[in-house]
């Protein structure tokens, strides 16, 4: 017939068998293994843990319920911190994004700068010089860096929100209303960027091209950058691959319908 178990018998039980280790001299407290599985079933089930059943038992100190309490107050306090922080973060990222629709950019995506892939193979199409750019410009190659020094400089940054805006443009003959296309895309940018510099986001452009700021560019005449802080190079001359980064982004990257998108970014922390 089983035996049946009271609260009494099992802090006995483990009261007698602490008695017991010290009478040979050991110093440890009862465990499971010095008794029958239908004493362990028993005190487990009566006194709750086996740490817990000694406490009762008075054989273990009781837990300090003070530090235990704090421990779980501050675990608690954690993970309030972190949903808060969560929530900051992505208010953050659509205040952003509004304060770009705003200023009439189509596409406008944060993303972490780690996820830009750079290519250095597309240098030498800066060379090939077509924009009239190359070696005349402190924003253009080569005077803007190597590739590895305009990528590293990306990467310097966690953030990068990347803009597009669209034109309608009938056919890439029309060079005039590009560059006034290009023109319009940037300014919207320092725009942009000046109201998210004024609210603490630091941090710079990439253009739709590179910089435009002076007429000619001061190298073109040997004189220094009229405006070191805020001169901005181009998605090239970064080597951005900036069709991987618009589908990265979900933004429209082809021509179609007679619509031409342009690409910028913001890079920030
Ligand atoms: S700020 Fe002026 S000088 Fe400097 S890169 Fe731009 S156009 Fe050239």
């Amino acid at each position: 017939m089983d035996k049946k178990y009271y609260k009494k018998d099992c802090i006995l039980l483990l009261k007698n068998k602490y008695i017991e280790l010290q009478s040979q001299g050991l110093t440890r407290y009862p465990q499971r293994s010095d008794f029958e599985s239908q004493d362990i079933v028993a005190i487990k089930a009566i006194l709750g843990p086996w740490p817990r059943a000694l406490e009762i038992a008075g054989i273990k100190p009781p837990r300090d319920e003070d530090r235990l309490q704090k421990n779980r107050e501050k675990r608690i306090r954690a993970k309030r911190a972190r949903t808060a922080a969560r929530k900051a973060l992505e208010k953050e990222r659509k205040s952003i994004i509004k304060a770009a629709h705003d200023e009439g950019f189509r596409g406008a995506t944060i993303i972490d700068t780690d996820k830009i892939v750079f290519d250095a193979a597309f240098r030498p199409y800066c060379e090939e010089n077509l924009c009239g750019q190359y070696g005349a410009n402190y924003s253009c190659p080569p005077d803007c860096g190597t590739p590895e020094e305009m990528k590293q400089r990306v990467l310097s940054y966690k953030k990068a929100l990347v803009l597009s805006t669209e034109w309608e443009i009938e056919d890439f003959s029309q060079t005039d209303r590009i560059k006034d296309a290009k023109a319009q895309h940037n300014a919207a940018m320092l725009r942009l960027i000046e109201k998210l510099k004024s609210v603490g986001y630091d941090g710079f452009m990439v253009g739709a091209s590179g910089c435009s700021m002076c007429k000619p560019c001061k190298l073109t005449i040997g004189e220094p950058c009229e405006h070191p802080d805020k001169k901005y190079s181009c998605m090239s001359a970064y080597c951005i691959y900036v069709k991987k980064l618009a589908e990265d982004c979900k933004i429209n990257y082809d021509y179609k319908d007679n619509i031409l998108p342009f690409f910028g970014m913001y890079v920030f922390d």
